[in-house]
């Protein structure tokens, strides 16, 4: 099970980010953390071993990356595994038939599916809620909820959740508090601060931030919690590769300076759409006219590079998306270059076009991942775009 070093919490973000979970390789004094691209490992005798016997269940590639990131959350663990979804779904294997959950009605579109299509069979019920209003989350609390599980921003209407708030109506139900913090990276906003017990990321996005492999990690606290987990990692084996493991540690090395980057484009970007197409138009937690921005001045750092805008129409939607030149037309985000896409027919195409319309991702919606790229090539791209 991998704890973070000790010493690695008391440096800042930044150094954090760089050093945290990392020595330097004990066989050559390598900067770099090896790629351990290994299955086994050999044993010098019966019973005697350097504590890594099966890369299921140990790597030291992935534990470096685990402990970085266990660092940047301020948790004492970190679990990698092969992708987001397949984080969430060794998540759920903590819980058990007839458990019942309270989830946010806006969560990922995979997050809903794992649930609605697959969890459900297994004697699980969920309760779907506009999270924004925590007296709507502590009405759908019962005696057999084991979990309250938030994304906040939320994936594409950037909409928040209260996590504090959250926090005190789980543990007032004796259940936990699990956190999707993918939009915000840790740069951006702390969970674990705020009362959580699990926090999760799709590390395909912001963590790695060059779009060229596909992970999921969590974070815990609690050390009975952490152990559990730890068992599912190993029995269910939904585990990273070293080389994937390595290139989020890569990412991870600069992740305060692209969130930096991210937000300052965000907020130029979603100033100058919100000046152009009218503020009702754009949907950004960094603009004043954001239903929730005090609560994501209160609980976030910053407010990020994801921003989505109503056109109109799908007829607008689909011109502004085919003109653009610096922005890609592609599903995922949290890159340093800007994607742009279609939730309604791209990223939420698997719900239900009823449910869709319930929560407000129109056929007009276009959503904005904004990259690292000079700030001026992208508004001038988005100007062309909707001229
Ligand atoms: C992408 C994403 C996921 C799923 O992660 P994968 O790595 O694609 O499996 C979950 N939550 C959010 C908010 C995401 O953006």
């Amino acid at each position: 099970m991998t704890k973070i070093f000790d010493e690695d919490m008391s440096a800042a973000f930044g150094t954090r980010a760089i050093h945290a979970g990392q020595r330097p390789d004990p066989l050559s004094g390598a900067i770099m953390t090896p790629i351990y691209q290994t299955s086994t490992y050999v044993q010098e005798a019966l019973g005697v071993n350097k504590g890594y016997e099966y890369a299921r269940g140990r790597n030291p590639t992935r534990e470096a990356l685990e402990r970085n990131v266990a660092a940047l959350e301020g948790a004492k663990y970190g679990f990698a595994f092969s992708s987001g979804m397949g984080c969430l779904d060794s998540i759920m294997k903590l819980f058990r038939s007839g458990d019942h959950f309270v989830v946010g009605e806006n969560v990922y579109g995979g997050t809903y599916r794992l649930f609605d299509k697959i969890l459900r069979n297994y004697g699980m019920t969920f309760s779907y809620v506009d999270t924004r209003d925590p007296q709507l989350i502590a009405d759908a609390c019962t005696s057999a909820t084991a979990a309250i599980i938030i994304e906040t921003p939320t994936n594409p209407l950037m909409r928040l959740t209260d996590i504090q708030a959250a926090a005190d109506i789980a543990h007032s139900h004796k259940a936990l508090l699990i956190v999707d913090n993918t939009f915000a990276s840790p740069y951006l906003q702390q969970p674990f601060t705020l009362g959580a017990d699990i926090v999760w990321h799709s590390s395909t996005k912001y963590l790695n931030g060059h779009s060229d492999m596909i992970g999921g990690i969590a974070l815990v606290d609690d050390d009975d919690l952490a152990a559990r987990v730890q068992f599912i990692l190993n029995a269910s084996g939904a585990v990273p590769g070293p080389m994937d493991a390595w290139l989020v540690l890569r990412g991870t090395k600069t992740l305060h300076l692209r969130m930096e980057r991210h937000d300052s484009n965000g907020r130029e970007i979603a100033a100058w759409l919100a000046s152009r197409m009218g503020e009702d138009k754009v949907f950004y937690p960094g603009l004043a006219s954001h239903p929730q921005h005090a609560l994501a001045v209160k609980q976030m750092k910053g407010f990020g590079g994801m921003i989505s805008v109503e056109t109109g129409s799908r007829e607008a939607a689909a011109r502004m998306l085919g003109r653009v030149h610096v922005f890609s037309l592609a599903e995922s985000l949290g890159g340093v270059e800007s994607l742009i896409n279609h939730p309604a027919e791209m990223t939420h195409a698997s719900v239900e076009p009823a449910r869709r319309a319930e929560l407000g991702i129109t056929e007009g919606l276009v959503r904005l991942s904004c990259g690292v790229e000079d700030v001026g090539d992208l508004i001038a791209d988005l100007d062309q775009a909707l001229a």
